[in-house]
């Protein structure tokens, strides 16, 4: 299994760091992705691979983080982050997106400036960018339209639109990917977006410390449980757990240009 998205470098793993990245190589996690919440982040992140190459990132600001920063700083971010993807060790852009809720302190505008700053980075980078969309589909739709999706593609992390929308995010060269709610009694949503998105245009992540699956639903998650949401999507899409399993590894390495 790769999980393409979790937040190992967050403070609630400081405790047990170690220990959680053994017990998920002990449950056969083979790679995993942790993505920046912000420029605080950035530099620890990429000494992370060379000390174990298991471990991959990509650098970004997220939306839910902009109205902590000021907006006459997003210049000089930007900028920073240029010359930092430029080292080549980061494996994508991100995280970075569209969050509806954080828009009474970070207007949509200013989001979509500096999403479309990380576009433009992807692109000049020839990087995959991660992306978070709350709440805010019909902006990223018309943002995707106008400017082109970057060439190397798009995840759509934790995606949640809706089945219908999944046809035109994938003709805008999304990929997407699912997390713990799709374990939930209630998952009819997720679930229906899951069977809606192509074959090969579908990963897993475990998003963790957030969004644990059942049965550790509502407490720290960590990618040792990505399997948990494996299944459920196994489950609705049909298919044997290994089967769906070996899709996804495949798919997530074309995603990010890796080979096995
Ligand atoms: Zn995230």
């Amino acid at each position: 299994m790769i999980d393409t998205h979790c937040h190992l470098d967050v403070p609630r793993f400081d405790v047990d760091r170690a220990q959680v990245l053994e017990r998920a190589w002990a449950a056969g996690v083979e790679r995993l992705v942790v993505p920046a919440i912000g420029p605080g982040a950035w530099e620890a992140l990429l000494d992370w691979p060379a000390r174990e190459p298991r471990v991959q990132v990509a650098l970004g600001i997220h939306p839910q983080l902009l109205p902590e920063l000021p907006a006459t700083d997003d210049d000089r971010h930007l900028s920073r982050l240029d010359e930092l993807l430029g080292r080549g060790v980061a494996c994508a852009v991100g995280e970075c997106g569209l969050d509806g809720p954080s828009a009474e302190r970070a207007p949509m505008d200013r989001q979509l400036a500096v999403l479309k700053a990380h576009f433009e980075l992807a692109k000049k980078h020839a990087l995959p960018v991660l992306v978070h969309c709350l709440r805010a589909h019909p902006p990223l739709e018309r943002l995707l339209k106008a400017e082109g999706p970057p060439p190397r593609g798009v995840l759509l992390h934790s995606y949640s639109g809706s089945h219908e929308l999944v046809k035109t995010y994938a003709k805008l060269g999304c990929w997407f990917s699912f997390t713990g709610p799709v374990t939930f009694a209630e998952a009819r949503r997720p679930l229906d977006a899951v069977r809606a998105v192509p074959i090969d245009r579908l990963l897993v992540e475990s998003d963790a410390p957030d969004q644990a699956p059942v049965p550790h639903r509502g407490q720290r998650n960590e990618p040792a449980y990505l399997g948990r949401v494996i299944e459920a999507m196994a489950k609705a899409l049909d298919r044997p757990a290994a089967e769906l399993t070996a899709q996804l590894v495949e798919n997530t390495q074309r995603f990010f240009g890796w080979r096995r």
